[in-house]
C-alpha cells in the first residue's frame, strides 16, 4: 500500500493522471509477479511515474519511463492541454524533463524509475527485454498510438499487463485512438480485460499476439 506520505507525493505532482486512475495504476502494478521490467510510453512532468515508482520500489523491479519530454501535438502551443511555462524560453519548444526528474528525485525514486529520454518507436525499434507491464500514454495521434501499439506490446510477457490511458468508448468524451488501441488489444484475443477505472483500462496478456 501506498504511503499517506507517498499518497500525497503523486497526488500533488503535475500530470495527466486523475488520482483515483494513479491509484488503480499503483494497484494493478503491485499485482504482478515475476521480475521483468516495466515501461511506461509519455510521463509528462511524473505524476503516472510515481505511481508506477512506489509500486516499482514496492516490488524490487524498475520502471523504464519513455518520454521525449518535448510535449506530444496536444500539448503544443494554441492546443487544448499547452501549459506555457513548460516551454524551453531559449529554445522555444517545450521542455518537461527537468520538473519531471525533480518529482522523481523528491520522491525518492532515482533507483526505481530510469528515464529513456527520446522518440517512442525509435526506442521501441531497438528494444529486447521482455514487459512485466506496459503502460501506453504517449501520443494520442492516430500514427503515434498505433505505433506504440504496434512496437512496445510484442514486448509484454505472458502473464504481463498491459494498460492505456484515455480510452474513450464514447467519441463524445475524448479523441479516439487511444480506444482503437485497447479495442485490438481485446479482439487480437491475446489479452483479457482485468479493471476499468475512469479512461484507465487495465488489460492481461492470456496468449501470443497483439
Ligand atoms: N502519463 C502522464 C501524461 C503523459 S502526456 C501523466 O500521468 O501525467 C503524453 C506524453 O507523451 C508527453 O509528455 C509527450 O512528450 C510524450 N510523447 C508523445 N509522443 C511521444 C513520442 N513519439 N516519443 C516519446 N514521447 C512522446
Ligand atoms: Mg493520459
Amino acid at each position: 500500500m501506498l504511503t499517506e506520505q507517498q499518497r500525497s507525493q503523486a497526488e500533488t505532482a503535475r500530470g495527466f493522471m486523475p488520482n483515483d486512475e494513479g491509484l488503480a495504476l499503483y494497484d494493478a502494478a503491485v499485482s504482478t509477479t515475476g521480475s521483468a521490467p516495466w515501461l511506461e510510453v509519455g510521463s509528462y512532468c511524473g505524476k503516472s511515474t510515481l505511481y508506477f515508482g512506489f509500486a516499482a520500489a514496492a516490488r524490487g523491479t524498475v520502471l523504464f519511463a519513455v518520454d521525449h519530454h518535448r510535449g506530444s501535438e496536444e500539448n503544443q502551443a494554441g492546443w487544448e492541454h499547452h501549459e506555457p511555462d513548460l516551454v524551453d524560453p531559449a529554445l522555444g519548444v517545450m521542455d518537461t524533463l527537468p520538473i519531471f526528474r525533480r518529482t522523481v528525485y523528491d520522491a525518492g525514486l532515482e533507483d526505481s524509475v530510469v528515464a529513456v529520454v527520446g522518440d517512442s518507436p525509435t526506442i521501441a525499434r531497438h528494444w529486447t527485454t521482455p514487459l512485466g507491464l506496459l503502460f501506453i500514454d504517449g501520443g494520442h495521434g492516430k500514427k503515434p498510438a498505433h505505433d506504440d501499439y504496434d512496437l512496445w506490446v510484442p514486448h509484454v510477457a505472458e502473464g504481463g499487463l498491459l494498460l492505456i490511458h484515455d480510452v474513450f468508448p464514447d467519441p463524445a468524451d475524448g479523441g479516439r485512438p487511444p480506444y482503437e488501441i485497447w479495442c485490438r488489444a481485446i479482439e487480437s484475443g491475446a489479452f483479457a480485460e482485468v479493471s476499468a477505472t475512469g479512461s484507465l483500462r487495465v488489460l492481461r496478456r492470456i496468449g501470443a499476439g497483439h
